[in-house]
C-alpha cells in the first residue's frame, strides 16, 4: 500500500480503474473530465448521483437544493452526517462539502435555491447534461421545457418504497417525458415518501442506472436506446421497455414550454413528504440576517449558521435562506406558514 497522500496522487492514476473499461477508455475519460453536470435536488437521489459523479471526475457538478438537512433524511441520504444535521446545513452546501473532500481536483458549485420558471433556463445554460435528483413532478416538468429548448440531454429518475424509474431524455432524438406522460400526476393523489417510505437500496439503485445513462450520455455510446426502466429492488425484477416520440407532443413536437411560461409570484409550496411549507416572497432580496437575529432574539431561540438563519417559536421552526425564501416546518398549514412569515420576517 502507498503511504501517498491522496491530494498528490496523480490524476492519470485516480481514475485507472474507469478508463481502462472498453466502455469509458481514455477518451470517454476524458469527455467526463471535460463536461459539466446540473444536479437538480441534493435529496437521496441526488447526493447520491453527486457522490458517483464526482468519484468518477465529472469536470464541473452544479448542484441545487432548497432544503436544509434533517435527521430523517440520513437513513437514505447518503452523503450526510449527523454533525451536517446538528449545524442545520442546506443540502447543497453540505454536499460540496463533502464532495471537495472526496475529490479536490473538480469543479462543485452549490446554489441553495429552488428550481422554478425563473430561473431553470439560466441554470442549465452551462450544463451538458442535467440530473433528475428532484422528488416532485412539478420541477422535472420544469426540467423537461428547459432541457427540450436548449437541446439539451437529461435523465429523469423517480424512487418510492422499493421501486423506481429511469428514462434518459435525448431531445430531437427520443421522447421527452411529455410524449410519455403527457401531463404531470395530480400531487394531491400521489403517495409520498413521508406516506409509502422509501428502502434506501431503492435509492442507491435509481440513482446507480441514473448516473450510468448520464456517463453513456457523456462518452457518446452510440449503442445506447431510448428505453423507460421500472425496477422493484425488494423483488429483484427489472422492467425495460423502449419508449417513443410522440409526433404530437406538446413539448417536443410543437415546442410549446407551458411550463416555462408559468410567472410565479408570491407563493407557498407544501414539502413532498415533509411537514414543512416554504414559502416564497414575490420580490425575492437577500435578507438583512443582522437585522433579523435582532429582532427575533427577544421572542424566540435565533440561530445563525452562516447560511441560514433558524428561528424557534414555541413548536415552529423558521428557516430563512439566502435567495430570501423562507421554511415554515412543523406545520403542512399553508395559511398558518404565511401568517407566521408575514408576523415575524415580514414579506
Ligand atoms: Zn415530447
Amino acid at each position: 500500500m502507498s503511504a501517498e497522500p491522496a491530494a498528490t496522487t496523480p490524476s492519470g492514476s485516480r481514475y485507472a480503474r474507469q478508463a481502462v473499461l472498453d466502455v469509458i477508455g481514455r477518451a470517454g475519460q476524458d469527455a467526463l473530465a471535460s463536461s459539466t453536470i446540473l444536479v437538480v435536488g441534493c435529496g437521496a437521489l441526488g447526493s447520491t448521483q453527486a457522490e458517483l459523479l464526482a468519484r468518477a471526475g465529472v469536470g464541473r457538478l452544479i448542484l441545487v437544493d432548497r432544503d436544509v438537512l434533517e435527521l430523517h433524511n440520513l437513513q437514505r441520504q447518503i452523503l450526510f452526517d449527523e454533525q451536517d444535521v446538528r449545524e442545520l446545513m442546506p443540502k447543497a452546501a453540505a454536499a460540496a462539502r463533502r464532495l471537495r473532500a472526496i475529490n479536490s481536483e473538480i469543479v462543485i458549485d452549490a446554489q441553495v435555491t429552488d428550481v422554478t420558471a425563473t430561473n431553470v433556463t439560466e441554470l442549465i445554460r452551462p450544463a451538458d447534461l442535467v440530473i433528475d435528483g428532484t422528488d416532485n413532478f412539478e420541477t422535472r416538468y420544469l426540467i423537461n421545457d428547459a432541457a427540450v429548448q436548449s437541446g439539451k440531454p437529461w435523465v429523469y429518475g423517480g424512487v418510492l418504497g422499493t421501486d423506481g424509474t429511469v428514462m434518459a431524455v435525448r431531445p430531437g432524438l427520443g421522447p421527452c417525458l411529455r410524449c410519455i406522460f403527457p401531463d404531470p400526476p395530480d400531487a394531491h393523489l400521489l403517495p409520498t415518501c413521508e406516506t409509502q417510505g422509501v428502502l434506501n437500496t431503492a435509492v442507491v439503485w435509481v440513482a446507480a442506472l441514473q448516473v450510468t445513462e448520464a456517463f453513456k450520455l457523456l462518452v457518446r455510446d452510440s449503442a445506447a436506446e431510448f428505453r423507460l426502466t421500472a425496477l422493484d429492488v425488494w423483488r429483484g425484477t427489472t422492467h425495460s421497455v423502449v419508449v417513443h416520440r410522440n409526433e404530437t407532443c406538446v413539448c417536443c413536437a410543437e415546442r410549446r414550454f407551458e411550463f416555462l411560461s408559468d410567472e410565479r409570484g408570491s407563493s407557498s409550496t407544501v414539502f413532498c413528504g415533509r411537514n414543512a411549507v416554504q414559502v416564497t416572497p414575490e420580490k425575492r432580496t437577500a435578507p438583512d440576517f443582522s437585522d433579523l437575529c435582532q429582532r427575533l432574539a427577544p421572542l424566540g431561540k435565533v440561530t445563525m449558521n452562516g447560511l441560514v438563519l433558524e428561528f424557534g417559536c414555541k413548536d415552529r421552526r423558521i428557516v430563512v435562506f439566502p435567495d430570501g425564501r423562507v421554511l415554515v416546518m412543523g406545520t403542512t398549514d399553508t395559511a398558518e406558514a404565511r401568517s407566521l412569515v408575514a408576523k415575524y420576517i415580514g414579506s
